[in-house]
């Protein structure tokens, strides 16, 4: 299993950490050991000072494949949740500033959190998804598919130029504005619409 993650795939959350808008997707990924288990406790990461919290939508592939024309993408994922894309944010602006790799910042051990899911149908994908993370009960991030710069299939298209996808990978598709740290205690609560996906306790 592998997980795919796109960075700056909103424009306003690019904006925010001063980064340009890409001309096509910025692809990273996290190892399987990434993922936090069910009923596994999240502990803040030692080597951290700036934890930070990014909300996405996240998609599971359903299909093995490679070079899918972007319009078929759409039949290689089958289920939708929202997820955390846990960020060392100090570590990552000190490799960005070195020209260096991401993953020390990304890549960690449990920095992929993700909620149930549900089951999607061409005719779901047919309207956007809203979705929101809250942080001891008060909104902090809010999306919506529509404002992706890279939709659900060109990322898909775009990642398997690339790498083969594989039945059970996740493609986390990026986080809107309105990142932010979270500490020792805050309860992460992610939606997709109204409905909670997971709850996630800062140990
Ligand atoms: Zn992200």
């Amino acid at each position: 299993m592998k997980i795919f993650c796109v960075g700056r795939n909103y424009a306003d959350h690019a904006k925010e950490l001063g980064n340009s808008i890409p001309d096509e997707p910025v692809i990273f990924m996290k190892p399987k050991n990434a993922l936090l288990q069910t009923n596994t406790p999240f502990y803040y990461p030692e080597f951290c000072n700036e934890l930070h919290y990014e909300i996405e939508l996240v998609l599971r592939i359903c299909k093995n494949g490679r070079y899918i024309p972007q319009k078929q993408a759409n039949k290689y994922y089958n289920g939708i949740t929202v997820g955390i894309d846990f960020t060392a944010r100090d570590i990552q602006d000190d490799l960005k500033k070195k020209g260096l790799p991401w993953e020390k910042a990304k890549a960690w051990d449990n920095s992929a959190i993700i909620g149930t899911w549900k089951d999607l149908t061409a005719e779901r994908l047919k309207n956007p998804f809203s979705f929101s993370l809250k942080n001891n009960n008060e909104t902090v991030q809010v999306g919506n598919s529509k404002d992706l710069i890279f939709s659900f299939d060109a990322v898909i298209a775009h990642i398997s130029n690339y790498f083969s996808l594989n039945i059970g990978d996740l493609v986390f598709t990026g986080t809107p504005a309105g990142v932010g740290e979270c500490v020792v205690g805050d309860v992460l609560e992610g939606y997709l619409e109204n409905e909670k996906m997971f709850d996630l306790d800062i140990k």
